[in-house]
């Protein structure tokens, strides 16, 4: 048995933090949450003193680069960073090379996970065959294969019609549709948020329209059909405004937001750094306020980091040619806290309901709560240690995020899994 003591234990139902000891038997289960509990027995003693316990957290986009880019990231790099973020289940987006698009290429990952990974990974399945954009894939195939979504993410479904079709067949099977919004031909090969500041750093930018018009096209084709869409990485505060309004409207569409999206905004571009090129592009500092907002009032579902690895090689070519997209598994607990719970902007309900509780939902799946009775899936952040984000720090394959070799107020001192310590 072990005994964490000392600690204070958040939960998704309130800001503050309640003091109490944790009991972990020898089935990796809680089985006492309390003031100033006693070790019966031989249980071991973990000295919590100025430790924050709280529900692991369960990442919904990932890019895991498996297979086809494992120079990048692989599913054993990638949950080993997902752990060190404090991170115990992640979902996996189906742009790798060969796209997963069929039954049969989603059981090849998941035999690849469940060889590799020390915490459970799911793999979502394309919306159309190779992510192309042209024909459905095998949707019942995959399925069957247990996908937890569907989704061409990285693209959108340039066809509506086609959307339309698959919404259809995806609800026969009660899946969700992940929408990654765009409009090509109003983004074309922007690098970063179009505006003046786009204009001062001469880059070819992308109008927030370009998400806007595509995400209020899905929610559209979801009312239309009855279907479940969840709307990916949402930036802008008018797209945010049509998802608050679609669901009080009833309309089944759920979505979310990225630490990246909330922290930074265009102006930290600065010079032309590529650990701020992601799609879609870092916004305004109105939309970050905006879109704190919406995690505030519960507009957004979930966060979640679209974890997207790439070599130092890659982004070190210049902005307009940089790879889009930046890691986040590592990164998300402690930047979160630091820049928001720290300073008072939200409470730690707001972390665990968002990033732990809500995803697992999205799935259909328990949430893990500390209270007695339940499995044992928890972290614990040390508030007065604090980690620098090095290289040798992160256990990813890539480093290209802006918090690289930054250190930060907190430490993860420990990923609790039944009876496993995962860190
Ligand atoms: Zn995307």
């Amino acid at each position: 048995m072990l005994l964490y003591k000392g600690g204070q234990i958040a939960n998704e139902d309130t800001p503050k933090l309640e003091k109490a000891d944790v009991l972990v038997d020898e089935k990796g289960r809680i089985s006492r949450v309390g003031a100033n509990l006693k070790a019966a027995g031989k249980a071991e003693i973990i000295d919590c003193t100025a430790c924050v316990l709280m529900p692991a957290m369960f990442d919904v986009h990932v890019h895991a680069r498996e297979p086809g880019q494992e120079y990048k990231e692989n599913i054993a790099t990638c949950s080993e960073a997902a752990i060190n973020g404090g991170v115990t289940g992640i979902v996996l987006m189906p742009n790798t090379n060969p796209a997963i698009d069929s039954g049969s290429l989603v059981r090849a990952v998941m035999d690849r996970a469940r060889q590799s990974s020390r915490i459970p990974i799911w793999q979502t399945g394309c919306v159309t065959k190779g992510r192309a954009g042209e024909e459905l894939a095998g949707i019942a195939g995959m399925a069957d294969a247990g996908v937890p979504m569907l989704t061409d993410d990285g693209d959108p479904v340039p066809c509506p019609n086609l959307l339309k079709r698959a919404m259809d067949y995806a609800n026969d099977f009660g899946l969700p549709i992940a929408s990654h919004c765009e409009v090509k031909e109003l983004s074309a090969h922007g690098s970063m948020n179009e505006g003046s500041v786009s204009y001062g750093l001469g880059l070819h930018g992308v109008p927030a329209i370009s998400e806007e018009i595509c995400l209020d096209r899905d929610i559209r084709i979801a009312q239309y059909t009855g279907g479940h869409v969840h709307i990916q990485h949402v930036t802008s505060a008018r797209g945010m405004l049509t998802i608050r309004r679609a669901k009080e409207d009833g309309i089944r569409v759920t979505c979310e937001v990225s630490p990246h999206h909330l922290i930074f905004n265009e102006e930290d571009i600065g010079d032309y750094d590529t650990n701020y090129k992601m799609n879609p592009p870092l916004r305004t500092a109105e939309d970050n306020e905006a879109l704190l907002q919406g995690l505030i009032d519960g507009v957004f579902d979930v966060i979640a980091t679209d974890h997207a690895p790439h070599s130092e090689f890659e982004k070190s070519n210049d902005f307009g040619n940089a790879p889009y997209g930046i890691t986040g598994l590592e990164t998300a607990v402690l930047s979160l806290y630091n820049r928001f719970i720290q300073r008072g902007r939200f409470g730690w309900d707001i972390l665990v309901k968002r990033y732990s509780a809500e995803p697992r939902r999205l799935l259909g799946l328990d949430t893990v709560p500390i209270q007695e009775g339940c499995p044992a899936e928890f972290i614990v952040v040390d508030l007065e240690g604090e980690t620098t984000f090095s290289k040798e720090w992160m256990r990813s394959k890539s480093s290209n995020t802006p918090f690289i070799d930054q250190t930060i107020a907190g430490k993860i001192r420990s990923v609790v899994k039944g009876v496993d310590c995962l860190k």
